[in-house]
């Protein structure tokens, strides 16, 4: 199959949806890769990369659309693209149809194919194409949140990691999640005190006999009053599948807060966990609300492309080698948690949850 990947054009998207790894091995399985010249920049690829690997470098994303059967990228195809994909042709990225009516209409006039990574599923549960974005937010929040704390950028001014005879920053994390977790173990890492809040008793067992690094406590609304108070940094990581995340800290409790702390809501592109969050880019990521700084990128991988790239690829490239292998059919027949990413087919909404939230038929 000739298997294709277009520059991303979503502003601020630095990401790509093949590395050259991806696509050598694709070469080796005897498929031919076309790029978009250009298309790895944003996440530190040279066309030479992907020329070494064996691709073959095109000159606009028009060539790619024209030349492959199958597209593989990372955002959700914008209009122009739109308006590239063809019947029977084959695209594979993220989707997120539920809140995009005008996009689902595109798609579904297409007559393309469309598999999305955010409805794939695991044999064990959970959403393994989401899963590298959470692991990279949920380790890059600390990384904000400490930024954020310095005194120059607007914060309390401490240091996560304390010094001999001062003690370190008090972290505490909403939801013991994917992001919650990767969130306490870079916090715990860089010297932090940090405490972990979640309503799963399983998960919080699961925690404490896993790490060793933070404590954890069960997630009441009486026992987060009384770690606000303490707090330094509270990092926002809880998720309720399907619905907007709970609104955990209310405006009148920051009141409580010390002044210049500082809360990182990484469950922003849910609507966030803190009543005052409002989402921010990474142009201007944080401001403040009575004395307490906020950082509520909803797209928090953009700031590490590189790493996120190479690690959504890794997630990707066993579902690409085989929908570029079998064809889309035979591999959604092999395998029912890819079949459970296909959100459209040939005008049709393939996707009863998707179709649920859009209000139609699937
Ligand atoms: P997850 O399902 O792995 O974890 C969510 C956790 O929240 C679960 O353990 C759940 O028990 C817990 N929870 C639910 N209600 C709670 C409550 N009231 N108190 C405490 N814990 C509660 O989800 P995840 O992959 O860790 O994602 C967390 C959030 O981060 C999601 O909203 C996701 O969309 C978001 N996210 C944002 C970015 C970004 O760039 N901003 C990137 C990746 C993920």
């Amino acid at each position: 199959m000739k298997v294709g990947c277009p520059k991303e054009i979503k502003p601020q998207e630095y990401r790509v949806g093949l590395t050259p790894n991806a696509a050598r091995e694709l070469v080796a399985q005897g498929h031919a890769v076309l790029i978009e010249t250009g298309a790895g920049m944003g996440a530190g690829f040279d066309d030479a990369d992907y020329t070494n690997a064996g691709a073959q470098i095109v000159t606009d994303a028009a060539a790619v659309f024209a030349g492959a059967g199958m597209i593989v990228k990372v955002k959700e195809p914008q209009a122009p693209e739109r308006a590239m994909l063809r019947a029977g042709q084959l695209l594979f990225t993220y989707l997120h149809l539920a809140p995009d009516p005008a996009q689902t209409d595109d798609l579904l006039a297409s007559g393309a194919t469309c598999i999305a990574y955010e409805t794939v599923t695991a044999p064990g549960g959970g959403l393994p194409l989401l899963a590298p974005m959470s692991e990279v937010a949920g380790r890059l929040a600390p990384q904000m949140g400490a930024w954020a704390l310095q005194k120059a950028n607007g914060g309390r001014g401490v240091l996560m990691g304390g010094v001999p005879g001062v003690g370190p920053a008090n972290v505490l994390v909403l939801g013991g999640g994917v992001v919650g977790t990767h969130a306490a173990r870079i916090a715990a890492g860089m010297g932090a005190d940090v405490t972990v809040m979640d309503r799963s008793l399983p998960r919080l067992r699961y925690l404490d006999d896993v790490f060793g690094g933070f404590r954890n406590r069960y997630s009441t609304a009486g026992a987060l009053a009384e770690l606000l108070a303490e707090a330094d940094m509270v990092i926002g990581a809880v998720l309720i599948p399907g619905a907007a995340a709970p609104k955990l800290v209310s405006r009148a409790m920051l009141a409580d807060m010390k002044p210049g702390s500082v809360l990182v809501d990484v469950a922003i592109d849910q609507g966030g966990c803190f009543e005052t969050s409002h989402a921010t880019t990474h142009d201007d990521p944080v401001y403040e609300v009575d004395g307490i700084r906020h950082y509520c990128v909803a797209n928090m991988p953009g700031a590490v492309p590189r790493t996120a790239t190479i690690a959504l690829g890794n997630a990707t490239l066993p579902f690409v080698l085989a929908l570029a292998g079998k064809g889309w059919r035979q591999a959604c027949k092999d395998d029912p948690h890819l079949a459970e990413g296909l959100n459209v087919h040939a005008g049709q909404l393939t996707n009863l949850a998707v179709g649920e939230a859009l209000g139609r038929d699937a």
